[in-house]
């Protein structure tokens, strides 16, 4: 294997404040009140719309984009919150490229849709500016008790919806703080000035939720005592673990996980205390990829390459991050996997990648390889349930693939457990489809405390 010589630079504080100020800046700022109805005045407001069929939360998009073209804002954002109440986060992180505006009529038309997310968006930061409670009031108290466990969108969603039917809910999260990846997770230029902070306090202004923040379930809480002293139970808590490469030097200074790493970054208090290098490589083609490349690229990094095993047209990023990363110098190494970590004096300084085919849907290495020099590895290979916090004194929920099973009331295999967001098998893993989890299940929970 061939060996990299030189030490590696893996710094902190390689750009100037203001630098890091422009590199971090809001990817899109809010429409001024004039852009907005300029904005409003594309849309064609469909009958049957398209664009509200690709919603996953199914928002009424010609009525909110309506009421903002006649100058009610206030109203519109109480169309969106009435489907999503993170409808907030989702105009912000959402890729819309690939959902609604992709439908848009417009773009089919003429390649140029309705800014559907930056309306939504600005119809809900007009709201959280003039209001500090969501439009709702609770129903009188139904005396019955919900445990939600995992305070990310998919438990935040039912949180709130159980919380306006009269359900008192306890909402346990490991963290010391709510959120989920909306506050650990998403880049960190897509959620400025502490949104994701921000709508927590929104969505528990409804009153009824009582945050039990730092109680981990399969440590400090157990499935088995909750399923004995509340009514039911919501698991939301996301993906936990992380692939590894499988390789050797895996445990080498200078090899991280992304997730950890991005972690790290959203709750940094000055981004010029973060160390990175300045040759990175990134293992992965999918949204924490991108957002860990295009990061370090932020953070100074000088030659940041993404290394993905198939084809780009394969990756699970959208078109439009592919092209944030490479508009922001990001290089894209298509049909080249892992083979090797290089380190040296216990830090690591390359890594091997074999070429890859593609040879009846089997991906299979060529024997060609390539070896960068980095000074960090990023992996970002997926991340993965952490099945032995559901295990306990009591029957845990089936697993299959290694997520849990729910029917289409996202119900488990428990009579009085139901899960949703990342942490179910079948979900699209976006911030979205977790909401759309969250308030399906409240909506079941509450049918069958109902009965
Ligand atoms: C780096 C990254 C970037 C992303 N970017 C985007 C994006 O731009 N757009 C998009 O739509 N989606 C994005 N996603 C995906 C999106 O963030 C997730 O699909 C979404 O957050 C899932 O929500 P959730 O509520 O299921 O889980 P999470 O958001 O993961 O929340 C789970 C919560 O459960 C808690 N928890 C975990 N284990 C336990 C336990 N044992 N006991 C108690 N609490 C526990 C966690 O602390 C966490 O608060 C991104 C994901 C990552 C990793
Ligand atoms: S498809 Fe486009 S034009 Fe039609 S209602 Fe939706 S946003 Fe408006």
């Amino acid at each position: 294997m061939t060996q990299s010589n030189a030490a590696p630079d893996v710094a902190a504080g390689r750009l100037s404040d203001e630098e890091y100020a422009r590199n971090f800046a809001d990817l899109h700022p809010l429409l001024d009140p004039h852009e907005a109805r300029v904005e409003a005045d594309r849309c064609y407001f469909c009958h049957d719309a398209p664009c509200m069929q690709a919603c996953p939360t199914s928002i009424d998009i010609p009525q909110f984009i309506r009421q903002i073209s006649t100058g009610n804002p206030t109203g519109s954002a109480k169309t969106i919150y009435d489907q999503n109440i993170l409808g907030g986060m989702c105009a912000r992180v959402c890729p819309t490229e690939t959902l609604c505006e992709q439908s848009c009529v417009r773009e089919v038309a003429e390649g140029k849709p309705v800014k559907i997310g930056q309306l939504q968006r600005y119809a809900t930061d007009h709201y959280m500016s003039t209001n500090d409670k969501t439009p709702y009031t609770r129903k009188a108290a139904s005396s019955k008790r919900v445990a939600v466990v995992g305070a990310g969108p998919a438990g935040l969603a039912c949180a709130h919806a159980l919380a306006v039917e009269g359900h008192d809910i306890d909402l346990y999260d490991a963290r010391a703080k709510a959120g989920g990846l909306n506050e650990f997770g998403i880049a960190a230029y897509k959620s400025v000035d502490n949104f994701a902070a921000r709508e927590v306090d929104f969505i528990l202004s409804i009153g009824g939720i009582t945050l039990k923040a730092g109680q981990k379930l399969g440590t400090d809480i157990h499935l088995a005592d909750l399923r004995s002293q509340y009514d039911a139970i919501f698991l939301s808590i996301g993906l936990g673990g992380v692939n590894d490469l499988g390789l050797e030097n895996e445990a080498k200074d200078g090899v991280l996980n992304a997730v950890d790493y991005i972690s790290e970054l959203r709750q940094a208090k000055d981004l010029s205390s973060l160390p990175v290098g300045k040759r990175v490589v990134v293992i992965g083609g999918g949204m924490t990829a991108v957002d860990i490349a295009v990061q370090s690229r932020l953070l100074g990094a000088e030659d940041v390459t993404i290394a993905y095993r198939r084809g780009q047209d394969r990756m699970n990023a959208s078109e439009y991050e592919q092209h944030l990363a490479q508009t922001n110098g990001v290089k894209i190494l298509t049909w080249a996997q892992p083979k090797g970590l290089v380190a040296q004096n216990g830090h690591i300084s390359g890594i091997e990648l074999e070429k890859t085919r593609e040879t009846g849907g089997a991906l299979k290495g060529t024997g060609e390889t390539v070896t960068l020099p980095a000074d960090m590895v990023f992996k970002a290979v997926g991340q993965t349930l952490v099945p032995a916090v559901l295990n306990g004194s009591g029957p845990a929920p089936q697993i299959e693939k290694g997520r849990i099973v729910v029917d289409a009331d996202r119900k488990t295999s428990l009579d009085d457990v139901w899960a949703g967001g990342d942490c179910v098998l079948g979900g699209e893993d976006l911030t979205v489809a977790a909401v759309e989890d969250g308030k399906i299940a409240a909506a079941a929970i509450h049918r069958a405390l109902s009965a």
